[in-house]
């Protein structure tokens, strides 16, 4: 029993005073129940919205756009048809990895229509509201208590982004929650992304924590069961993974053995290490449609989520620093119209404007004080970021 502490926990260090937090806090005592014939025939993939709620007490807990941004991309790579398997994957179980069929994006509008990058952005008074419960409520959730309301969650899926002292990921099993509005995701923000502040977090530092956590939110149970029953006959009632005693930690090589059969510990509902956390299986993935399907269908309505490319916009963004002026030019041949806007590390708009760009604009900025700044070009088609420090 000990062996399995030291395995599933590991030590944050938290100013003078060591505290132990898990690494994911999820689990679930019952069997999700799907009725039979409840499969989802894909053809295409299915678009999810997901809308970040960052609840920062600490400036360095204020990630940046781009550090959820490569989040997003994490998860696809996980979730989404076509994107290839690793090549890590043992050879024994290669042919059991799938990709459930879902893509997730930045919700682009929010409940009432209104467009948005789905990122929210709140500075908490107090520290550590995901533990902070008042009136039976986790404050995290709440406005009223100094957090963040969700947004509709058979429409969205929310992800609080914000530390806590028990864990460094937690999700809600479908069905399993009390209120709807704490129906969610909390990731602690130096476990999102693989940029920023993830890179001084190894090894998680390769956005893992939420595709584990994403699993649990679509009924995946951890791979070798139930946290307080680790042995052979407790089972995460997936066929293809096989049966496993307990979790694995950091990155274990070659072939593992635990119930007379070799362990999957390279697969995502594992604890290894971000590095070997590598698939899901075709029976995972099937789990997942028919908890879509089942209990979450509003999220296959796919009109409030149109993803943006990323790739190479045609816009340079430049900073002279002797003139205070911020340049933007037009590489391409089309005009281009889009959103322009000043944001610090914390997320406070320093200017914002709708502007035309046919070959180039210079917005003053001598206003700004001393400091760093992230400079946005975006619509509907693109997103154009350049980061800027104002001496
Ligand atoms: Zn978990």
């Amino acid at each position: 029993m000990k062996l399995v502490f030291v395995l599933m926990f590991h030590i944050v260090l938290a100013g003078s005073q060591a505290q132990i937090r898990v690494r994911c806090s999820s689990d679930v005592s019952r069997p999700i129940q799907l009725q039979d014939g409840d499969q989802l025939s894909l053809r295409t993939d299915v678009v999810i919205p997901i809308v970040f709620h960052v609840v920062w007490h600490e400036d360095e807990e204020n990630i940046t756009d781009q550090q959820i941004r490569s989040q997003v991309e994490i998860l696809n790579g996980a979730f989404a048809s076509g994107t290839q398997a690793s090549t890590a994957i043992l050879d024994i179980f290669k042919d059991y990895a799938a990709k459930p069929g879902l893509r997730f994006c930045l919700a682009d509008r929010d409940p009432e229509g209104v467009p948005t990058d789905g990122i929210l952005r709140r500075y908490a008074e107090e520290a550590f509201l995901a533990d902070k419960k008042v009136r039976g409520r986790t404050s995290i959730f709440y406005d009223e208590f100094g957090g963040s309301n969700a947004w509709d969650p058979s429409r969205y899926i929310n992800v609080w982004i914000a530390v806590s002292n028990r864990f460094a990921g937690y999700a809600t099993f479908p069905g399993e929650v009390d209120f709807p509005e704490e129906e969610g995701i909390i990731i602690d923000p130096s476990y999102i992304g693989n940029i920023g502040s993830a890179q001084q977090n190894r090894p998680f530092h390769q956005g893992k924590t939420l595709v584990h956590e994403m699993g649990h939110y679509f009924g995946l149970r951890h791979i070798w069961g139930s946290f307080n029953n680790p042995n052979c006959a407790d089972d995460d009632g997936i066929e293809d993974t096989p049966p496993q005693a307990q979790a694995y930690s950091g990155c274990p090589f070659g072939t593992m053995i635990s119930c007379n059969s070799p362990d999957m510990y390279q697969n995502h509902m594992d604890f290894t290490d971000d590095n070997c956390s590598l698939f899901f299986t075709i029976g995972q993935a099937d789990k997942i449609q028919s908890v879509l399907k089942q209990y979450r269908p509003g999220l296959l309505e796919q009109d409030i989520c149109t993803p943006k490319t990323n790739a190479d916009p045609p816009i340079s963004i430049s900073y002279g620093i002797g003139a205070k002026l911020v340049h933007l030019t037009n590489l391409g041949d089309q005009i281009l119209q889009g959103q322009l806007r000043i944001i610090d590390l914390k997320g406070s708009i320093h200017y914002e404007q709708r502007k035309t760009l046919i070959d180039q604009i210079y917005i003053p900025v001598e206003y700004l004080a001393t400091g760093v700044y992230i400079i946005q070009f975006y619509n509907e088609q693109l997103l154009a970021l350049k980061k800027i420090i104002i001496y």
